[in-house]
Order: C-alpha cells, then sequence, then structure tokens
C-alpha cells in the first residue's frame, strides 16, 4: 500500500497533534525536527507535567524520607506516600501499602525471585514462564531454579503466537511453584489472557507474577480484577521518570517476601554482633536506603496524566493506529509481521525479505522515523522463530498516521535502496 493510501481514520478519541504539545522534547528538542519517534516499547517520551513534578520533588518538598520531623522533611515524606497512593489508585490495587518502589521492573521481578521463590523453592519444584519473555522475566527464574535443582519450564507458543496453554498439561502440576509471564509480549504485541491463567493458578494453589511493563502505558491495568500475586512495571515506558518502577504484590504474599537489599529504613531494630534484626513493617521492608522522592512524584505524574486522557480512548488510539500501521506494513512486499492478526498492543515486529533488520532501522534513521532492531531482549522467542532479530515499531500516545506514513516510506525506500524494489 503506498504510503500516500492511508487515510487519518485514527483514533476517534486522542487528538496527537495537542498530545504532542506536551512533550517538549518532541516539539522543541534538538531532535526534534522530523522525527518520528516509534520506540516507545523500549522507552517513552516525557510531557512537561511529569518533568515540573521532578522538579517540584527537588525545588518545594526535598528533604530525608521517614526520617526528619521538622516540616520539609514530613513534606517530602507525605509527597513520597501520596505519590504510592496515586500509582496504587492507577493499578486498582486494595491499599498502598502493596506497592514497593523499586528501580524498574527488572529489580521488582527479581526481588521476587530473590525474596519470595528462592526461600521456598525446592530441588523438583518447578517455575513456569513463557516463550515470549523478556530477558527480565526469564533469567532471574533460570539462575533461581540452577541454583535450587528445580526446573525452568517453558510455555510454548502457538502457531499464531499465543501461549500453548491446551499442550502444557503439567502447568498447574504440584511441583509448580509460580508461573512468570507478560501482560503484553515486547516483541509479538500480543497479550496474554492473564485473567484467566490466574484464576486457574490459585485454583491449583500456584501463585503467578505478571510483568506488566509493556502494557501499563496501554490499558487499563486493575491488579485485583487480574488476580494476580504479583506485577512488575518501570516508570520509564509509560512516560515517566527513568531510574524508577513498581513491585505490587497482594497483601498477604508481600507480607512474605524476604528483603533484598538491608540498610537504612527498613529495620526497627537492629540487635549487635549476631543479634537478630526486627524487620520494618511493608512497604518500607522492602526499600532499604534513602527514597527517591522526585521520582516518586514524577511517576506518579504520569499515571495522573495517562488518566486524564482517559484510558480506555488511550488503548483504543494505540490500537487503531496499529492496525492501520499493520495494514500498510503487510501490504508492502517481502514484509513479514510477527504479530498474529488482532494483536493491537502497539508493537508491530516485522522482517523484510533480503534486508538485515539493521539496515531498515539505519534507513528509517536516516527518515527521521526512530525504531528499533536487534533481539529485543527475548533471544528465546527469536531463536524459536529462526531469527537472529527483528525491526520493531511501537507506538505512543503522541503518534498518529503521519508517523505511519513515515514509517512506510521509509521502508520502501529501504527496498529501493537495497535493490528489492520494482
Ligand atoms: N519486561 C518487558 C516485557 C520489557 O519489555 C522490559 C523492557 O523492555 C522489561 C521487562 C524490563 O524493563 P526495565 O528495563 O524498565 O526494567
Amino acid at each position: 500500500m503506498p504510503a500516500a493510501a492511508l487515510t487519518g481514520e485514527v483514533a476517534q478519541g486522542l487528538e496527537s497533534a495537542r498530545i504532542r504539545q506536551d512533550f517538549p522534547l518532541l516539539c522543541r528538542g534538538a531532535h526534534a525536527q522530523g522525527l518520528h519517534y516509534l520506540d516507545n516499547a523500549a522507552t517513552t517520551q516525557k510531557p512537561q507535567r511529569v518533568m515540573d513534578a521532578i522538579v517540584d520533588g527537588y525545588t518545594q518538598e526535598y528533604g530525608p524520607i521517614h526520617r526528619g520531623l521538622y516540616p520539609l522533611a514530613e513534606a517530602a515524606t507525605s509527597r513520597y506516600e501520596q505519590s504510592r497512593a496515586t500509582l496504587a489508585d492507577f493499578i486498582g490495587a486494595a491499599s498502598p501499602d502493596e506497592l514497593v518502589f523499586t528501580r524498574s521492573a527488572t529489580e521488582a521481578i527479581n526481588m521476587v525471585a530473590s525474596g519470595w521463590v528462592g526461600p521456598r523453592l525446592r530441588a523438583g519444584d518447578r517455575i513456569w514462564v513463557s516463550r515470549m519473555e523478556h530477558h527480565a522475566n526469564y533469567l532471574p527464574w533460570q539462575r533461581i531454579c540452577r541454583e535450587r535443582g528445580a526446573q525452568l519450564c517453558i510455555i510454548g507458543l502457538t502457531d499464531d503466537g499465543r501461549l500453548d496453554l491446551a499442550n502444557t498439561p503439567q502447568l498447574f502440576a504440584p511441583e509448580t511453584r509460580l508461573i512468570a509471564v507478560c501482560h503484553v509480549s515486547n516483541v509479538l504485541g500480543i497479550e496474554n489472557p492473564i485473567h484467566q491463567l490466574c484464576a486457574d493458578a490459585h485454583a491449583h494453589g500456584i501463585a503467578v507474577l505478571v510483568d506488566a511493563a509493556q502494557s501499563v502505558s496501554h490499558q487499563p491495568v486493575d491488579v485485583q480484577a487480574i488476580g494476580c500475586d504479583f506485577l512488575a512495571f518501570s516508570a520509564h515506558k509509560m512516560y515517566g521518570p527513568a531510574g524508577i518502577g513498581l513491585l505490587y504484590g497482594r497483601a498477604e504474599r508481600l507480607a512474605e517476601v524476604e528483603p533484598l537489599l538491608l540498610g537504612g529504613g527498613m529495620v526497627d531494630e537492629v540487635g549487635e554482633g549476631m543479634a537478630a534484626s526486627r524487620w520494618a513493617d511493608l512497604p518500607a521492608r522492602l526499600e532499604a536506603g534513602s527514597p527517591n522522592l522526585p521520582g516518586a512524584a514524577g511517576f506518579a505524574a504520569a499515571a495522573g496524566y495517562l488518566d486524564g486522557l482517559d484510558r480506555r480512548r488511550v488503548q483504543r488510539h494505540l490500537a487503531d493506529l496499529t492496525r492501520t500501521a499493520a495494514e500498510a506494513l503487510g501490504a508492502l512486499p517481502g514484509l513479514r509481521l510477527l504479530q498474529p492478526p488482532g494483536a493491537s498492543a502497539a508493537i508491530l515486529s516485522f522482517t523484510m525479505d533480503g534486508l538485515h533488520p539493521h539496515d531498515l532501522a539505519q534507513v528509517a534513521a536516516e527518515h527521521g522515523v526512530a525504531i528499533r532492531a536487534g533481539h529485543h531482549c527475548a533471544q528465546p522467542l527469536l531463536r524459536s522463530l529462526g531469527l537472529a532479530a527483528v525491526a520493531r515499531a511501537s507506538f505512543g500516545i503522541y503518534n498518529d498516521v503521519a508517523d505511519v506514513e513515515a514509517l512506510v516510506q521509509a521502508l520502501e525506500d529501504a527496498r529501493r535502496l537495497f535493490g528489492q524494489g520494482a
């Protein structure tokens, strides 16, 4: 399909052009001119509101958290805890105490591996992950299983890229301790049936961790409706700051997590010598060290920004844009989309016959189109597909049909440049 044939019928909902005005980098940044930023699954740009909250965190309320009695320290503590409460609302948690600030989704998953699974995993037990997992939701389980003599089992995929649950009869066997799956795949753009998976797992007394790194920015996520035990995500993929993430844990599960980091703030009483120490209550027990107030404030501002746009509209916008892009890309000769039909999670991975994905990304860059090429930290998935690398375009709230047109134009030029075009 020629780029010009694309219509603008995307998103009855979002006005992307207006939204772009909220993002200084996209309007006034050194690279803004002609930029089509389609690498949102890697990281997203930040609205001014998030940056203001970070600056306020330093200029208005910066002080030690949970450590001072003077008004500034109390204001800092209150802002930090308000941020936690905002984020608890954002994911539908029963209480802010079920949220632990981490550095990232990666750290959140590692905390569960070392602090909850580690102490209860025995030789012969099983952890299940799926073949589409990001390395962040694969390596921690691989290591803990190796250390404990347990087995890391893989949920395979059907031909159209979905979890092959029908052919995984051992998934709910008595040896299974935990199932760890992504809500949305960072390569396939597929949404997994996590509500059903949690219900089935719980019926067998098995815990579930959901990696929501690629879903929180795309759609409403409600941890109580999902019914998961743990859920992990990062701020920087949902228009929030880098360097901060969250671990959600259902109250009774989180209470069982041993702290990964020991130090200030997470302990009520420290005995001398080898005497036992008494940990603080949750969530402080899992947040050793000085908390990141500006990060938490920016994170909460990003949640507020998304809620202000109406997350159902955001979801529709991204689904419509993804469908439009999939149709346009799918019509290009030699272009193969990895997505199964119907996947609508704002992520499109693809290859083009005769062209290396890095060449595609390079030509796209010359058109001002920022896409990613590589294994996307999902080597088990790519290996199973017989691929070493793929190109990936991923959409955000500020993208519209013009970005898709620029991508299509770039890919057509890449074909011509590399001698595949007519
Ligand atoms: N899980 C998925 C599905 C991801 O796509 C990513 C990052 O790309 C992560 C986990 C890790 O996120 P972070 O690097 O922010 O910890």
